[in-house]
């Protein structure tokens, strides 16, 4: 027998009992005549003593012992004269009479410990090593958990979890495609999923009403905090269901996970915002609506004062941060310099003081009399001590910056605390976006996304103003998840094609399996999928995906334990036929 405990179960209860433990050095220490060694395995510490004068050879052999050494230990547990009361074997130590080194460890290439020494890039490089420190291994187990209740959940409101495969034809989510090789049909390739979008629509035509999987994605762009090549979703289809229905069943797995992981109710229905309206009010198609500080329209009142800026902008506007009248002329120009970065792209920042005393003092006094200015804080419910700030510009770029300024003031004043979350539902994106380099229109969500009812007549008359049947959960300024009513006629889904550009050939080249599938008998469906990852990092109290999976990539896509993307054998390429080619 290896161990009859954790190193992370004994306690006071044990004391007398005879044990043996298993696992990683920590570290060790010599006092005098003992020495105590830290010993760590999963479930936690478990100090273990050595006696100089009643075992000297053991106390050797333990001082002997590096960073990592595996050993089992056989003991006595006793109660501890020095108590760490921070963890939960704190209370007692073994009295080690046998000692088995069962392997060694070089020295680490850093600390394994919370506060650790190690960089990202070495840490990553011996991920196997980060997992052994308690934050990330808590991550890992946290993951577990809420990819067990998301299981258990659904299972019990009737879905049914099926694999779809991995190698497959592109589906169009908006990103590149990682493609594959195939060796037994040279010169042709697979597409690795960017989401099982069209299977699981094939799924409802095969009748599974009610379908989920959590499963691995594949979209090849350019990477962020929280974004990887590949990453999970809890991917959910059904069928017979209009928009009201999906919400509801989604609002239930979000308000049991949250219950279930963080102890949080939801007792209220989540609140549904059109896509307009947070545009509006927000700037953002996923507002963080922890805190208010929405925006307020100025573009009418300010206009006709002889100021240049807003005379020719075709949107002022403006927040209103509470208690922040006497923010400093330093504090001012950082504002301004934020607003200026290039990814935010304002031309500056204009302001108004309210003080407490009621005056109004702004950076436009040339333009605008005190009056002037009240008018402005009347129009957003502003209050003395509080101080206004301004964006004025091309109304799309604007609101933008007003939205990145409005998080930034949020951050300044601790109004996105980590353990409050808001969820709420978008509704009502707009079905296509306009590019203004290829001059077409493309699906905002992806093209198998049905419109409103109602607005199926503008199809083709004004394509710009036909509104999705779609949804997004946002949480806490972060989009959780998306999808939408689909198209379940072949005949409306060739009219989409259509006004996505596509030729009845180009459309029955790519997605002919689905046209197909909509002839034989294809139910009303809708679905949704949710960034599993983010939901995981999210209940983790962090913005970053990477410390939420086991083993990620760094920022340009390199495992960099594995050492890949890397080269294949000569013979591997000529077995698939391929040449690779250098630019001249
Ligand atoms: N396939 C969509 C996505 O990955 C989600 C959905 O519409 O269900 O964003």
């Amino acid at each position: 027998m290896y161990r009859t405990h954790t190193c992370g179960e004994l306690n006071m209860k044990n004391t007398g009992q005879d044990v043996i433990l298993c696992g990683w050095v920590q570290k060790s220490r010599d006092l005098g005549g003992m020495t105590f060694v830290d010993l760590r395995d999963r479930y936690g510490i478990t100090q273990l003593v050595f006696n100089m004068e009643t075992n000297s050879e053991l106390c050797e052999k333990a001082r002997k012992l590096g960073r990592e050494f595996v050993v089992q230990a056989k003991g006595k547990v006793k109660e501890r004269s020095n108590k760490n009361l921070k963890i939960s074997t704190g209370e007692i130590e073994i009295y080690v009479n046998e000692l088995i080194i069962l392997n060694r460890s070089e020295i680490p290439p850093f600390t394994i410990e919370e506060e650790t020494d190690g960089g990202e890039e070495l840490r990553m490089k011996y991920r196997y090593l980060d997992l052994r420190r308690t934050s990330v291994k808590n991550n890992i187990i946290l993951r577990h958990h809420v990819s067990q209740e998301v299981r258990k959940y659904m299972d019990s409101i009737g879905f049914v979890e099926i694999e779809t495969p991995v190698l497959i034809k592109s589906t169009p989510e908006g990103a590149r495609d990682f493609v594959v090789p195939s060796r037994m049909q040279p010169g042709t390739f697979y597409a690795l999923p960017q989401s099982p979008q069209t299977l699981k629509q094939l799924l409802m035509v095969a009748g599974f009403d009610k379908y989920f999987q959590i499963v691995r994605c594949f979209r090849d762009e350019d990477l962020r905090a929280d974004r990887q090549p590949e990453f999970s979703q809890i991917d959910c289809e059904m069928s017979f269901v209009e928009r009201n229905d999906i919400l509801n069943t989604f609002e239930g797995l979000a308000k049991y996970l949250f219950r279930q992981i963080k102890g949080v109710e939801f007792n209220e229905p989540f609140l549904r915002i059109p896509y307009q309206e947070a545009m509006e009010y927000y700037g953002s198609d996923k507002p963080d609506l922890r805190f208010g500080m929405r925006f307020t329209e100025l573009t009418g009142t300010v206009k006709g004062h002889d100021f240049a800026v807003f005379d020719t902008s075709e949107y002022v506007g403006a927040i209103c941060a509470e208690g922040c009248s006497e923010y400093t002329r330093k504090q001012l120009d950082e504002l301004t310099d934020f607003v200026k970065k290039p990814q935010i792209g304002a031309k500056g920042l204009i302001y108004v003081r309210y003080n407490s005393d009621g005056t109004l003092k702004s950076s436009v006094d040339k333009f605008y009399s005190p009056d002037d200015l009240k008018k402005w804080a009347d129009a957003m419910n502003a209050k003395p001590g509080d101080l206004i700030l301004v964006l004025a510009g091309e109304k799309k770029k604007s609101l933008t910056a007003l939205s990145e300024l409005r998080l930034e003031m949020g951050n300044r004043l601790g109004l996105r605390k980590k353990d409050k979350f808001i969820p709420l539902w978008v509704v009502d994106f707009p079905l296509l976006e306009w590019d203004e380099e290829t001059k077409r229109f493309y699906a905002m969500h992806h093209p198998f996304t049905s419109p409103i009812p109602e607005d199926w007549p503008l199809m083709e008359k004004d394509p710009g103003k036909v509104r999705a049947n779609a949804y997004d959960l946002v949480i806490n300024g972060v989009e959780i998840g998306g999808g939408s009513i689909r198209i379940h006629d072949a005949t409306d889904q060739k009219r989409m094609f259509k006004v996505l550009g596509f030729s009845d050939e180009e459309a029955n080249e790519q997605f002919g399996f689905l046209l197909n599938a909509f002839k034989f008998g294809a139910p009303p469906h809708g679905g949704i999928a949710f960034g599993f990852d983010r939901w995981v990092a999210m209940f983790g109290g962090q913005d970053s995906i990477r410390d939420f999976i086991a083993f990620p990539k760094n920022n340009s896509g390199r495992d960099v334990m594995l050492d890949t993307p890397s080269q294949i054998s000569n013979k591997q390429l000529e077995e698939l036929q391929l040449f690779i080619g250098r630019k001249k």
